[in-house]
Parts: structure tokens; sequence; C-alpha cells
């Protein structure tokens, strides 16, 4: 039997409640067993609480935290499936991509809509599917759910309501869960591990970018140290600059070393920089393209290349997001 353990952070997957009263983490026992006895023929289980909080309350320390613990239980086990709740996942996903580069077996995040005591659920299915493709030759940090396996680093939750919450918009299936499970020929090959480095960078922003953003606003971020700055633009990379022209920010920071990398609004395509005037003046002030990262990816791969970086932060964060660390772009 392969050997498989389970993380347990939280999550709808184990709550209890609703209607009236508020979905909340709810203990979470053995239970596991008790409601789903099929996992025990999938593989060996074993099974720790990591934490039991909704997913809006995970910080980048629970994500050091949770890499820590994959990275010393992964080569005891054929794989790890880690329960979590939908609504962060994907920044989970992508922070645990970027904080464990070496993986040579699968890191699995699934979690559910509805909780695993409701009888529609869909977290059966998304528990049973997490188990399995966790025994599989496959190297990455991935997210099961609605019958996929997909790359974490790539991942967006677009669906508050479907079953089918997540997406890689940019990137095909790393697996497809039918009448046989069908992996891709684009599943990275297996990375010597390498040891944990639990350094990271919180102090990073993240702003959308909309019409009449008063660029004073940013200003005003740059004076309370903040670290680095994820602009989700327009379009190929675009932001504005004739009226309330966020191109001064943009100056400002990269001459405090605070990096500003900008990623897109869009879910499909790559941010080219050079396309438009916009896109142009930004990168001439120094901002950094984030070419077809989400900006769950953009902003995790920030506070870990911020973490690791030594004096010259734009110069550290210009290298991190020139090259793919573990396919996010
Ligand atoms: N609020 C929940 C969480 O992210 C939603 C879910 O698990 O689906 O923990």
């Amino acid at each position: 039997m392969p050997r498989v353990l389970i993380l347990h952070t939280g999550g709808t997957l184990m709550m209890r409640g609703g209607d009236p009263s508020p979905l909340a983490p709810d203990v979470y026992t053995s239970d596991l067993f008790a409601e789903l006895p099929v996992l025990r023929k999938v593989a060996e289980i074993e099974s720790r609480i990591l934490f039991n909080l909704d997913s809006s309350d995970m910080q980048p320390h629970h994500w050091v935290e949770l890499a820590a613990a994959v990275h010393a239980s992964l080569p005891k086990y054929d794989g790890v499936v880690v329960v979590h709740g939908t609504d962060t996942m994907a920044y989970t996903a992508s922070a645990l991509a970027f904080l464990l580069p070496g993986i040579d077996r699968p890191v699995v995040l699934t979690g559910a809509q509805r909780p695993l005591v409701e009888v529609r659920t869909d977290a059966r299915a998304n528990l049973v599917d997490a188990c399995m493709l966790a025994t599989m030759p496959i190297a990455e940090v991935g997210i099961a759910f609605g019958s996929k396996l997909l790359r974490g680093c790539r991942a967006s939750k677009l669906d508050a309501w479907g079953m089918n919450a997540f997406a890689t918009p940019s990137c095909a299936p790393l697996a497809e869960l039918g009448v046989t499970v069908e992996i891709a020929s684009h599943v990275l090959a297996p990375r010597p591990p390498t040891a944990f480095d639990p350094r990271i960078e919180p102090r990073v922003l993240a702003v959308r970018a909309f019409p009449g953003l008063d660029p004073r606003l940013l200003i005003g971020a740059l004076r309370v140290d903040v670290k680095g700055i994820v602009l989700e633009a327009f379009g190929a990379g675009n932001v504005p600059h004739l009226e309330n022209s966020l191109v001064p920010v943009i100056e400002e920071a990269t001459r405090r070393d605070i990096p500003v990398v900008i990623a897109s609004q869009c879910a499909r395509g790559a941010v080219d920089l050079s396309r438009y005037e916009g896109g142009s003046a930004a990168a001439k002030a120094g901002a950094i393209g984030a070419g077809t990262m989400t900006s769950e990816a953009a902003v995790t791969k920030l506070m870990v290349a911020l973490g690791r970086a030594g004096e010259h932060k734009v110069g550290a964060a210009r290298e991190a997001f020139r090259s793919a660390w573990a396919g996010e772009m």
C-alpha cells in the first residue's frame, strides 16, 4: 500500500453549521475515516491537524509552518494531502510551490464547497481524488478539485458557488480524473529536495488598478514601510500614465528599492510592458512584469523572493521574475 499523510489546516470540508449560524471550523477527529472509510482502500493514511482555520485567516507564517511540515514529512510518504479552505487555497498552493522548489513527489491541496458531513457534498470526491493523486508520480504542488489536478501556482478560485471552484486559465490541468486518470505530459520532472528556507517577507501590498485610483494613496503606502508592491494592471500590464498617472509612484518606489511587480487583471495572456505606452512608461520607471503569473503567484513569489533578498531588493525581484521556479509562468 502507498503511504499518504493528510495535513489538516481547516476549511469547509470539515466544518459544521450553516443556516442560520455561519459555517465554522469544527473539531477534527478520526471521523474522517468514519465518514469516508473508502479512503483506507486508497492508501495507508495518517492524518495530522496543523491548524483548524477558515482559510481567510491564513497568514504567511502559516504557509511557512505548513511548508516546513510538508518538507519534513515528504521523504516518509509517497505523497502529502493538505486539506484547506478554498478561499485562499491558491495563495497557499503558490506559497508552497515557491517555498518547496525541490520536490520529487506529490503535494495535493484539496477542500470542498460543502462540508463532508452533508449528503450533497463535493468533499468525498475531492478527498478521494486527492489521496489517489498523492500516490502517483506527480512531483508538483497541485490542487485537486472538480475531478482535476491543477498546478497550484497557476490556480485561482473563480467560483464561490459552483463545485468547480478552481481554474488555471493559462495552464492545462496536470491530471484529469474520468473513467481513468490521465496525467498530462507537462507535469514537471522530479527536482531533488533542498534544505528548507523559511524566510518570507509579508510586507507586500497588492493593489488593483482602476480608473480614478489616486496615486497619493500609493505614495502613502511607501511611507509605511511597504517592502514590495504587486500592481494588478489592465490588459497587457498597462497603468494610467496621463491623468492620475501611477508612473511617478513606480519611480519613487524603485528609487527606494521597493520592487513594483505588474500582474494583469486578465485571467489569460501575458503581461507585456512593451505593447502600450502605459506599460512602457511603467517599465521605464522600473516596474517588473509578471508574465503570465496569477496575482496569487506574483504576491507569494515576491514575498519569498524578498525574504531571501540581500541589499538590492529590486534587482533580486527582477531576477526572481525572470524565470519560473515551479512552472508558474
Ligand atoms: N471560507 C472557507 C475557507 O476558505 C471556504 C471554503 O473552505 O470553501 O476556509
